[in-house]
């Protein structure tokens, strides 16, 4: 299964592909999760990186592109993979379709998580996630047994540099400028589902499995 999942940030692409690997098993590919682990490591991909995910803004096309050609080239991928937050504009979807024909793949399915705008803020300010492993909480609408630990592995949990009132606002401004153009992408193509995303996180993740079981 070759699947993407998009939404605006904060609709919860994360939190279900978490729930979606454990099913399907194939690889969660975040270019989000790639950077911040590039800029961690402090590598040459992480310092140029940095510059663009601490205002929110969109790290350049061929960089990202570049990145996500390399990783769907990995064995893992050959039974099928979940993007997350890529792509982003439409020359980054272009690219991808042009790196899935050179491999001789195609998309099965595009999954659009819808939420109102005025819900983002409160999931994206309230978002904590695992130091360790990467699991995603929210302090009100999913919060892990233990305040401050993850349920997963005890890592310790913590708050994006870029989950605060500024930088979201600006984050949900480019979504909408550059990546919401895709939904109509991809609706021409045939194969994107809508999923109400302003239900309790099980439903989302119920929704989602009986569309991928259609057939
Ligand atoms: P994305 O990957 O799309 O940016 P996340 O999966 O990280 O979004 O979710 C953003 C925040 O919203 C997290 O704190 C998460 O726990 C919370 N969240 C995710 N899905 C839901 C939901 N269905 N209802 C309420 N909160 C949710
Ligand atoms: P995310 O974890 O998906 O919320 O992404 C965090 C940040 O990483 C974004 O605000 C961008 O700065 C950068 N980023 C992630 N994916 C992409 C992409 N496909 N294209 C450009 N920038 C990206």
């Amino acid at each position: 299964m070759r699947l993407i999942l998009m939404g605006p940030p904060g609709a919860g692409k994360g939190t279900q592909a978490e729930k979606l690997q454990k099913e399907l098993s194939i690889p969660h590919i975040s270019t989000g999760d790639m950077f911040r682990k590039a800029i961690k490591e402090e590598t040459e991909l992480g310092k140029e990186a940095k510059k663009y995910l601490d205002s929110g803004a969109l790290v350049p096309d061929e960089i990202t592109v570049g990145i996500v050609k390399e990783r769907l080239q990995e064995p893992d991928c050959n039974e099928g993979f979940m993007l997350d937050g890529f792509p982003r504009t439409v020359p980054q979807a272009e690219a991808l379709e042009k790196t899935m024909a050179d491999l001789d793949e195609k998309l099965d399915a595009v999954i659009y998580i819808n939420v109102p705008k005025e819900k983002l803020i409160e999931r994206l300010t309230g978002r904590r996630v695992c130091k360790n492993c990467g699991a995603t909480y929210h302090v009100q609408f999913n919060p892990p047994k233990e305040e401050g630990n993850c349920d997963e592995c005890g890592g310790e949990l913590y708050q994006r540099s870029d989950d605060t009132v500024e930088t979201v606002e600006n984050r949900l401004n480019v979504y909408l400028e550059n990546t919401r153009p895709l939904i109509d992408y991809y609706k021409e193509k045939g194969i994107l589902k809508e999923i109400d995303g302003d239900q309790g996180v099980d439903k989302v993740f119920e929704d989602i499995q009986n569309y991928l079981r259609r057939d």
